[in-house]
């Protein structure tokens, strides 16, 4: 079983009611949750700390590299690196977080490092300036259409799909045969209809509106994520990366209208559990948000593994402070 949590829905950009795309995927295992996070799209690592401590990520999907599904990346950055807990680990035993893993098409790091951006310029302290490496925090692998990975117990199959930047649908499959998949942004082409082929969930994007959006190859409409639901065989449509300019009701009704199962709106703190057998929607619980001042400085995912390259480095920062 796997519970899907909406944090970011928003399409294209955050909305005044939701952050852009990022959802939570957890799962148990054994005695062990697993936490992966499907993209984390502008605004979203703010959501995202009501539903799980970042700490406790086991990796991050990005379906493309469109601000609306990366760019908080740079937050996550931060939070891994410069934590008071992470610095004073650090500093005491030379314990360093094992890097995250994060899936994404090629060329994500030196994307991602430059829209953290790093370059001095004018600044007084430029003398004391040094590269940004996310590696640090982040352990990068390129996704392709027909290489899967898995995470844990969850395989992870990407799907080339029709979007103006490489862009990956990705096809999950839980212990128990339970699938959910994920549409990233896609018109609508024959990769999309067999990452979803036969899913208990698709979580599918629908920004367009019929009649008004004419342009193909960049994004669905409610009625085309409707049939590519229905060509695919899916149980429940779940429609999302709806901009603020766009119906949601006016899309569900498209997709009603052409898709035979149940169709619901992501909204944010919206979940779901995904079975073998259907999926049913449930009310998502916020944790209490951690990271605040009054949380206790804890070793979440710190190793003892002393890390000489990047001492020097954090002690640097400390001095400057997290930007
Ligand atoms: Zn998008
Ligand atoms: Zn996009």
């Amino acid at each position: 079983m796997m519970r899907l949590t909406a944090v970011g829905t928003s399409g294209s950009f955050a909305g005044p009611a939701s952050a852009a795309s990022c959802y939570l995927v957890e799962w148990e295992e054994g005695e062990r949750s697993r936490a992966v996070l499907l993209d984390l799209g502008s605004g979203a690592l703010g959501p995202l700390q009501a539903h799980i401590d970042p700490d406790a990520l086991d990796a991050v999907v990005l379906s493309h590299l469109h601000p609306d599904h990366c760019f908080d990346i740079a937050g996550l950055y931060v939070h891994r690196r410069y934590s008071p807990w992470a610095l004073a680990a650090q500093e005491e035993s030379g314990a360093v977080r094992p890097p995250l893993d994060v899936w994404a098409p090629e060329g994500a790091e030196a994307r991602l490092t430059a829209a953290y951006h790093t370059d001095p310029g004018r600044s007084p302290r430029a003398a004391e300036a040094h590269p940004t490496d996310l590696t640090g925090a982040f352990a990068f692998h390129e996704m392709r259409e027909g290489q899967g990975f898995s995470v844990g117990g969850v395989r992870f199959e990407p799907f080339l799909v029709e979007h103006p930047v490489e862009c990956y649908a990705l096809r999950l499959t839980g212990a128990e045969g339970e699938v959910l998949a994920y549409s990233g942004d896609s018109d609508a082409c024959p990769g999309l209809v067999e990452a979803a082929r036969g899913a208990d969930l698709f979580l599918c994007e629908a920004a367009y509106q019929e009649g008004r959006d004419t342009v193909r190859g960049v994004h669905l409409t409610g009625l085309r994520a409707g049939e590519t639901a229905a060509e695919a065989g899916a149980g429940t449509l779940v429609l999302t990366h709806i901009p603020p300019w766009t119906g949601e009701e006016t899309v569900a009704a498209e997709a009603r209208g052409v898709f035979p199962g149940p169709v619901e709106i992501a909204r944010p703190g919206r979940s779901w559990t995904v079975n073998a057998h259907g999926a049913e929607a449930t009310t998502a619980v916020p944790v209490e948000a951690p990271g605040q001042a009054d949380r206790q400085p804890g070793r979440a995912g710190l190793t003892d593994e002393p890390a000489p390259q990047h001492h020097r480095q954090m002690q640097h920062h400390r001095q400057r402070g997290p930007r």
